[in-house]
């Protein structure tokens, strides 16, 4: 999406809650002149009262008499009210409620830019990075823990079964008490054994409370991000402020001086702003995980993470 096309579309999604808000106001106008045909006469009159104080504001002086129209305003209103609460609806029932009351859902304050038009545009941003994935397909309902060998793994001490009970508890755990400020996860492993299973479970609960959560394959994300150099401005913007970022399978993209300084870029953007991510990976080894990604980077990841080692056979193999 280029920036004039977001633009756009801020604006076609500003006009469509500006039309709803005034819609339902229509509607609920319709409910209540039914309900106390006093309502029509009480607004028709304060339409005369507006012209009349715009003639005598036009003609100049009138002191007294606008005093006077406005005073009539006043008991207007007041008899308005009386009457909405007096038939049980709230007193702003006839008032168009905008999503945003600041700016009236057109996306300006006399200030200049409302802040609503930049959470709409970091929202139809994730939205579209997200729509490349299907969030919604996994959950911890269907991980599967019978995929997992009961017996004891000797290079372990633990069966692989026993391991990603833990594992998948402690996700669990993860998900219920999600905040921005939660810790980095480094979920790793060898491959197939439910790795973005897990990290796809967490982001659907996360999503649940209304968090920004943002997954992206980190293949298809560096690759996207190389493809198209202006873009990838706009998707670092997005991968940056979500309130969770999964970087799934980390080690799988083709590495380069590019990746190596975006993926700093990223690791260390979120850090300081303490917001979490969750990195998954088949890169078992810290050494590897240095020499493909530079000290700097390594050190960062592993000392800001919690670890979770995930034990298993490749589940896709598995009849
Ligand atoms: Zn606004």
């Amino acid at each position: 999406m280029t920036k004039e096309e977001l633009r756009r579309k801020v604006q076609l999604e500003l006009s469509r809650r500006r039309q709803r808000a005034i819609t339902l106001a229509e509607d609920n106008k319709a409910i209540a002149y039914h309900k106390i045909p006093r309502l029509l006469v009480l607004d028709n009159l304060s339409i005369d009262i507006g012209i009349q104080l715009a003639r005598l504001g036009a003609a100049g002086g009138h002191l007294e008499e606008r005093e006077e129209q406005k005073r009539l305003l006043d008991e207007v209103a007041k008899e308005r009210r009386a009457l909405l609460v007096e038939a049980n609806f709230a007193p702003d029932f006839l008032e168009p409620r905008y999503t945003c009351p600041n700016c009236k859902d057109f996306g300006r304050t006399p200030q200049g830019i409302c802040s609503c038009v930049t959470l709409l545009t970091q929202k139809l941003r994730r939205d579209e990075i997200n729509a490349r994935f299907p969030l919604s397909m996994c959950s911890f309902e269907n991980f599967s823990l019978l995929h997992y060998k009961e017996e004891i793994d000797p290079a372990f001490g633990i069966s692989a079964r026993e391991q990603m009970t833990e594992v998948l508890e402690r996700c669990k755990r993860y998900a219920a008490e999600f905040r921005k400020s939660s810790p980095n996860l480094y979920l790793f492993g060898e491959t197939g054994i439910g790795k973005t299973h897990l990290a796809l479970s967490i982001a659907s609960e996360v999503l649940k409370k209304q968090f920004n959560v943002v997954y992206v394959s980190s293949q298809n994300i560096f690759f996207a991000m190389q493809q198209d150099r202006a873009e990838a401005a706009n998707i670092i913007e997005t991968l940056l402020a979500a309130d969770l970022l999964i970087l799934d399978d980390l080690g799988t993209e083709l590495v380069n001086a590019y990746v190596i300084s975006t993926l700093y870029n990223i690791v260390d953007t979120r850090m300081g702003r303490k917001r979490p991510t969750i990195y998954t990976t088949n890169i078992i080894d810290e050494a590897l995980l240095t020499a493909r990604y530079t000290e700097k980077i390594s050190s960062r990841l592993l000392g800001s993470c919690e670890m979770y080692r995930l034990l298993g056979d490749d589940i896709r193999l598995q009849a």
